[in-house]
């Protein structure tokens, strides 16, 4: 169903009246994880100031170490729904558990399935049976047929409102905190008529990368560019050495708006 074979066209993912995989190249800006109202309000009001229509920020964070920041669950979607509507701006979110997918709809103008949870089935069924676009992330160690099947999935059980989301995978290499497949943008678009978005934060995991990477996604033809922006990345309760202050930011987006191909 995702094949391109199947649908010549290019999907056009609808998120509060933008639309995503249009010819027109997108933005996702917000912080790593929901902390609290004022930090995420600080970010929702540059969010909206660069005319970003989406904002992100994680409540179910799925980290590494038990014993890190695990996020602030439904009051951080809470938290999320009120700055973004504040600025009038929508809102993604990484849901991790398929029962929390029902309430994330009052929360959410985008469902998150982060990179661990890409061969996660059972929350990609549960995905895939509400109305609401959805943004897939290609998993840590994941070919792209791989990705292209969870994409599967949740078109199988009738949501097509899906966006891909490339985001660095598990090579050798240290350099990196991933390692970004650039080349899997244009495979992708290639292969399905899905709209294909590149994290530059987690995939590099480094902020000096995160405009040189954003460059070459936009380069590359992919619809849009996800990076995590924090008032204080030195106090962030989760990826502390890639998030982008609010100077930093802006500085990135006026490097990278004049690049952007619009229709
Ligand atoms: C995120 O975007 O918040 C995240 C955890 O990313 P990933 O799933 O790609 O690691
Ligand atoms: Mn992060």
């Amino acid at each position: 169903l995702v094949s391109r074979k199947k649908k010549p066209d290019n999907t056009i993912v609808m998120v509060k009246g933008e639309a995503i995989g249009d010819g027109s190249q997108r933005f996702i800006a917000g912080p790593c994880a929901v902390e609290s109202y004022e930090q995420v309000a600080e970010v929702a009001k540059v969010v909206k100031q660069q005319g970003i229509k989406l904002l992100r920020g994680g409540a179910y964070k799925p980290r590494t170490s038990p014993y890190d920041f695990q996020g602030l669950g439904l009051e951080g979607l809470k938290i999320l729904k009120q700055a973004a509507d504040e600025y009038d701006l929508a809102v993604i979110s990484e849901i991790v558990t398929p029962g929390d997918i029902e309430t994330a709809l009052d929360y959410v103008d985008v469902i998150q399935i982060g990179a661990r949870n890409m061969q996660n089935f059972e929350l990609l069924k549960a995905a895939g049976s509400v109305n609401k676009p959805v943004l897939l992330k290609r998993g840590l160690a994941a070919t792209i047929d791989e990705f292209i099947n969870a994409a599967e999935y949740i078109m199988s059980k009738g949501n097509g409102q899906i966006i891909l989301c490339e985001r660095g995978i598990r090579t050798y290499e240290r350099a990196t905190r991933n390692t970004l497949d650039i080349s899997a943008v244009p495979i992708l678009k290639k292969e399905t008529h899905l709209p294909v978005l590149v994290d530059v934060t987690h995939s590099t995991g480094r902020r000096d990368l995160l405009l040189p990477t954003a460059k070459a996604a936009l380069a590359i033809g992919a619809d849009g560019v996800m990076a995590e922006v924090h008032p204080d990345p030195a106090v962030a309760l989760s990826d502390s050495a890639q998030q982008m202050n609010i100077p930093q930011f802006n500085e990135f987006m006026s490097k990278l708006k004049p690049l952007c191909n619009r229709n």
